[in-house]
């Protein structure tokens, strides 16, 4: 027999102090009565909680000291077991745990007619419950709004519900690998986010995150993010800028930028130096590895409004990029030398990216970051503020990508910044 109740195990008996620290906060459950479906076959209580799926198992024969039903009239009751030493404070409708321990005491009984034997076997599926990994909230009216989401899902999908804010229940999601909240209106999304320890893909296309202010991207800057995000979807966000955290993403194969206002990249996107990959680990690969890869090493920027490329793009290799939509110029610039004394924020802003500070308005002066934030990159991986050699050369990008979608052109201008004369004359002879 099962009951569906709430419980709270007090397990303050444990303790000679009488101190109750150990006790459980009251938890919706499932207590069923049966015997085990194991070789033993004793009879017991099986206790299961969403949040302890697999759940525990009591001897009952010789083990329940007492029942207090004194307050079974109002749906209360407790079973004092002897080993292990827990209380199991039960609330639940009055005549359904009214018959739950006529059962229990028709069971156990000395000398009840009822042999043992005939207690029926709880089903095996009990005790191998079955663990949500895949959750899909496909309407509005399925949203667990009250119950939440299970805490086992590693795969959420919350697409086209017109949703105008994040929800922060997610965030409790510590098992999280992907996350598609495609299709809604969502225009922030909260620092910590960053924190989600095992999240891998963000599919977050057709939202509004090109209205959220600076501030509110700070969830690329979160240690966990940074280390584990593989596929970052930002495409139809109406967004005019990039924040420079994203060069920060060291995991990421696959960058989706498509159908924003974007009119340039950020100079760390050569970071990114998971979006490239070694021409010889390739070679070894066989076909179904390949495929595999050409579905990740992508970059698309298809449909924006940009007219030159950073040159830190040259550092990466890629299975696929497409810029096709873009209203790329053809002129070009010889170098121009910029070079002069450096000023104090820009000593300042070295220092910082030197240390590799994480850095945000609260740790360092808000001057700083903006400045920060306004970086470009040399060919080196080094960061250029003031003084720098600017230069606008071409690329062939059939020279960075096996396979390139474009619109018009196959050379696409570069802005060039290098952060030293050396640089410069390293990328002339290159
Ligand atoms: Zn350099």
């Amino acid at each position: 027999m099962r009951l569906i109740c709430t419980v709270k195990v007090d397990t303050s008996r444990m303790h000679p102090s009488g101190c109750s620290s150990g006790s459980q906060r009251a938890r919706a459950s499932t207590l069923s009565f049966g015997r085990s479906p194991g070789p033993d076959k004793e009879a017991c209580l099986f206790l299961q909680s969403a949040i302890d799926p697999k759940g525990v198992k009591y001897k009952v024969k010789d083990n329940i000291v007492n029942v207090f039903a004194r307050f079974v009239q109002e749906g209360k009751c407790t079973i004092r077991l002897k080993q292990p030493a827990h209380d199991l404070i039960i609330q639940a409708e009055p005549l359904l745990l009214k018959s739950f321990l006529k059962v229990i005491k028709l069971g156990i009984a000395k000398g009840s007619t009822e042999p043992e034997a005939k207690i029926p076997i709880l089903e095996e599926k009990y005790f191998r419950p079955k663990i949500q990994t895949k959750y899909i909230v496909a309407t509005n009216t399925e949203y667990p709004t009250l119950q939440g989401f299970p805490r086992t899902v590693e795969e959420l999908r919350i697409v086209d519900l017109q949703r105008k804010s994040f929800d922060r229940q997610i965030l409790r999601l510590e098992k999280l690998r992907l996350l598609d909240l495609s299709k809604n209106c969502i225009r922030s999304l909260p620092a910590e986010l960053g924190s989600l320890p095992n999240l891998k893909e963000l599919y977050l296309g057709e939202n509004h995150l090109g209205k959220s202010p600076s501030r509110a991207w700070a969830w690329l800057n979160g240690d966990s993010i940074k280390r584990n995000l593989v596929l970052l979807d930002l495409s139809r966000n109406e967004m005019t800028w990039l924040p420079l955290f994203l060069g920060q993403l060291t995991a990421l194969k696959t960058l989706n930028l498509s159908y924003n206002m974007l009119t340039s990249l950020p100079g760390s996107i050569g970071l990114l130096s998971s979006l490239r990959y070694s021409v010889r680990k390739i070679l070894r690969l066989n076909f179904r590895q390949k495929f595999i890869i050409a579905l990740y090493r992508c970059l698309s920027i298809q449909e924006n409004r940009i007219q030159s490329l950073p040159g830190s793009i040259r550092r990466l290799r890629l299975e696929n990029i497409n810029i096709s939509g873009n209203p790329f110029s053809s002129m070009t610039c010889l170098p121009l030398n910029q070079f002069k004394v450096s000023t104090l924020v820009e000593c300042a802003a070295r220092s910082v990216l030197k240390a590799r500070l994480n850095y945000d308005a609260e740790t360092i002066p808000h001057i700083l970051v903006k400045y920060l934030n306004g970086a470009r990159f040399c060919d080196c991986g080094g960061a250029c503020f003031e003084n720098h050699v600017y230069a606008k050369f071409e690329l062939d990008l059939r020279r960075i990508s096996e396979s390139c979608i474009f619109s018009t052109q196959f050379c696409i201008p570069l802005d060039c910044f290098f952060c030293s004369m050396k640089c410069t004359r390293f990328w002339i002879r290159s």
